[in-house]
């Protein structure tokens, strides 16, 4: 792995702790850490780094991703342009803009679509990558198409229908690994703005009042089995509250795990297998994880660090 044309692109950071960048507070840190806000560099970024070996991690607003507390090894880089530009029937939304901030500026305008993104508190890019959605809603009803910079630098438009999601998922998780979204277009349509406001407030109190709230969490730990609710099973294993570590199983929506008190990546997972194990033991369901697990765990990075 060649890495010295990385270590002079401007902005590069050597070590960067992840626990910066993810809103659980929980990852160990990055060989190479970069936030790029010009994604004009990208395709050059994403070029070199695949053509010298360096591999390369993509980091949203850290909402879903459980960061392991060995840290990434290569370069973790974060997309941090956060434009909205409205047009004729669509808003374009860049990768790094958060799509609460973004649902609320749309309804402030009177554009309607996109008030589910008030419940997912991530960024655009990362939540057309993983189809994420709220209440009824989601990237899958609201997506025309998005950019996309493939692992050689190509940058192409898919569709939504090139993006083939499903529950929680997309094309970009299984045969387009490594592709970096870049933006979302959006369908919108024009509405009172009172309207508007009382739809994404009505998200916004609903989430309030099922999902804990204000406290460090990656949201949903695991997709809903068909017909039933992967909160619900793991409350029935009578897991509610359950403490590991630092983190915690939530009493008020079980299928939340909280980092309550400098929980570790370890003391996460500790949870996550007692639910899963639970949960299949008691009831025979094998609940699959939502939440996305990225770099190593502490073991196994210290004899991985990329060198000076
Ligand atoms: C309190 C709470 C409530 C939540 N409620 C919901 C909900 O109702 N519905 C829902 O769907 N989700 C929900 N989530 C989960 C989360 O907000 C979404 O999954 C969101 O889309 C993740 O965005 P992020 O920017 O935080 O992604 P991250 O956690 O940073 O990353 C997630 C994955 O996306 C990849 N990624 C990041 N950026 C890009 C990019 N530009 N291109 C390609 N891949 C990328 C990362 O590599 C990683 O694999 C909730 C989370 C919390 C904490």
């Amino acid at each position: 792995m060649s890495v010295e044309w990385l270590k002079r692109w401007p902005g590069l950071c050597r070590d960067e702790p992840l626990s910066r960048h993810s809103q659980y507070g929980i990852g160990g840190p990055a060989d190479f850490f970069l936030s790029v806000n010009d994604v004009g560099a990208l395709p050059e970024l994403v070029a070199r780094s695949t053509v010298s070996g360096v591999a390369v991690t993509v980091l949203g607003a850290g909402s879903n991703a459980l960061i392991l507390d060995g840290g990434v090894r290569g370069l973790a880089l974060r997309v941090t342009d956060k434009r909205m530009s409205v047009g004729d029937g669509e808003v374009t939304v860049a990768a790094g803009a958060m799509l609460p901030r973004a649902a609320l500026d749309l309804a402030r305008h009177g554009m309607a679509g996109m008030e589910w993104g008030i419940g997912v508190p991530g960024s655009c890019g990362a939540s057309v990558w993983g189809n994420a959605g709220a209440f009824g809603g989601g990237v899958a009803t609201s997506l025309i198409s998005c950019e996309v910079v493939a692992p050689d630098g190509t940058t192409r438009t898919m569709t939504a229908d090139d993006c083939a999601f499903g529950y929680r998922d997309s094309r970009l998780k299984r045969d387009l690994l490594g592709h970096i979204v870049l933006s979302g277009r959006f369908a919108v349509a024009r509405d009172e703005v009172s309207v508007v406001r009382a739809r994404t407030a009505a998200v916004q109190a609903e989430r309030k009042r099922t999902q804990p709230y204000g406290v460090r969490s990656l949201g949903s730990t695991f997709k809903n089995p068909p017909d039933d609710f992967a909160g619900r099973l793991i409350e029935a294993a009578g897991l509610g509250g359950r403490v590991h570590g630092g983190a915690q199983i939530s009493p008020k929506h079980a299928n939340f795990i909280l980092n309550v008190d400098h929980a570790t990546a370890v003391d996460v997972l500790a949870l996550v297998e007692l639910a899963r194990d639970e949960v299949a033991s008691r009831f025979g369901t094998v609940l699959e994880r939502e939440i996305v697990i990225l770099g190593e765990p502490a073991e196994l990075a210290a004899g991985l660090r990329s060198g000076p």
